[in-house]
């Protein structure tokens, strides 16, 4: 078991919150610890995730890729085949639920890109409970077809106008929400990071994925040389690692957004990059990019996801220990890695997971054939088709979407039926 200690792993995590907050952290904790061990309340997390995420997802063996790549056998875990697209379902659906059992009935969460108030969005609509996502005004104008599914949802999309209008200005925005409504609310947090015991709570609903993984290859007899997964804020990477912390072996690898290059501002490497420091950001001791002074630093990097400056405690600890290796994939790796795997094995990875792709293809090289390196491909690609379009055929969809925005403006829509 990898728990915190007090909310601690070695010297990062911990809880640096306002008096306000420490009730609702305290009564989610002593919620989470009991309905862990309650029966009834894994059970029908079991259903829902068999029944509505759709696991256990596959372990997929890429046998061109493996052949091209030359070295140990490459197997890809699917969870971009999880309902919604991506790992983040995992933590919502856990969440959601231990809300329900503790008598909440509205739920909030942050949200950047908006790939996590849209599985918060759709976990509440399964489980019957209100939702409110706050956004920076700036992400809600930039994410406009995610802000469209959430509200098919059912959510109600807050953009939030205070400083920056982005990620970090939704997270406070979500955090006073939740110290002024706590008997009816809880606050669905999307990675393994914030003040304890949230990184505790993620890793766990996100383990579902590293526990599958071990009983497949088990079944199947495969030897795990190495496991690669890509880190933002770090949970479908400890999730995915979580079976193997404690032992020796395989080799853990995370992948880090290596951006345009390793200048400031140029990437998001927390682990591997020269801008990273310790420090307390948002309740939660850990390893940051920022200034000497202790600002933030910008950052940088195609994949949504992966483009935030923190990085979940445990993660930092581990990396420190030598546990977990840290590597640091450039945007143009992450594209070529999409490519690869597209052409050759016909799986579209998103671009977040294109980093792992990416640190596994140069890995995989480095072992012996008997062994396997397994990417977790944290989501499938068909959300970035705005990124991926401009970079592979930008004069085409250039024309594509100015043709829309005339066809619009003139009030000629196309009718369902003439689609049909
Ligand atoms: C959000 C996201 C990530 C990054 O978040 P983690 O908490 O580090 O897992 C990675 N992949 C996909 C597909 C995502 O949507």
């Amino acid at each position: 078991m990898a728990y915190s200690t007090d909310g601690f792993f070695d010297s990062y995590g911990g809880k640096y919150v306002a008096e306000v907050l420490r009730r609702p952290l305290d009564e989610l904790e002593e919620a989470f610890k009991f309905y862990m061990k309650d029966k009834e309340f894994l059970d029908e997390l079991d259903t829902i995730r068999r029944d509505y995420i759709g696991r256990e997802t596959p372990l997929y063996f890429a046998p061109t890729a493996t052949k091209l790549l030359g070295g140990a056998q490459i197997y890809i875990k699917l969870e971009g085949l999880a309902n919604t697209g991506a790992h983040k379902i995992n933590n919502a659906i856990g969440q959601c639920l231990l809300a329900k059992r503790m008598g909440k009935k509205r739920i909030i969460a942050e949200t950047g890109a908006g790939q996590h108030g849209l599985a918060t969005a759709a976990a509440c609509a399964k489980l019957g409970l209100e939702c409110i996502i706050y956004m920076g005004e700036i992400d809600v104008k930039r994410q406009q077809p995610n802000v469209a599914t959430m509200e098919m949802y059912g959510a109600k999309v807050h953009a939030v106008k205070s400083g920056s209008r982005t990620l970090k200005d939704a997270v406070n925005e979500a955090m006073r929400d939740w110290a002024a409504n706590v008997d009816t609310t809880h606050y669905v947090l999307g990675s393994a990071l914030g003040p304890a015991p949230f990184p505790d709570i993620v890793r766990e609903f996100q383990s579902v994925i590293g526990y599958e993984v071990e009983r497949q290859c088990k079944e199947r007899g495969i030897e795990i040389g190495a496991m690669v997964a890509c880190v933002g804020g770090g949970s479908n990477s400890i999730g995915f690692f979580s079976p193997f912390i404690d032992k020796a072996e395989p080799r853990l690898i995370g992948a880090e957004a290596g951006g345009i290059g390793p200048g400031i501002g140029e990437n998001a490497s927390r682990m591997t990059g020269n801008a990273s420091r310790e420090g307390i950001v948002q309740g939660y001791k850990s390893r940051f990019l920022l200034d000497e002074d202790g600002q933030a630093l910008p950052t940088r990097s195609i994949s949504a996801g992966l483009d935030y400056m923190g990085i979940g405690p445990q993660l930092a600890a581990l990396g420190e220990k030598g546990r977990i290796e840290f590597t640091s994939v450039l945007d143009k790796e992450a594209i070529e890695a999409i490519q690869f795997f597209a052409k050759n094995e016909g799986i579209l990875f998103a671009m977040e997971s294109a980093h792992a792709g990416a640190a596994a293809m140069k890995i995989a090289k480095e072992l012996p054939k008997d062994k396997a390196v397994i990417i977790n491909m944290s989501g499938r690609g068909d959300k970035d088709l705005f990124i991926t379009s401009p970079v592979f055929r930008k004069a085409e969809w250039i024309e594509f979407l100015k043709a829309e925005i005339e066809r619009l403006e003139s009030g000629k829509e196309i009718h369902s039926s003439k689609i049909m």
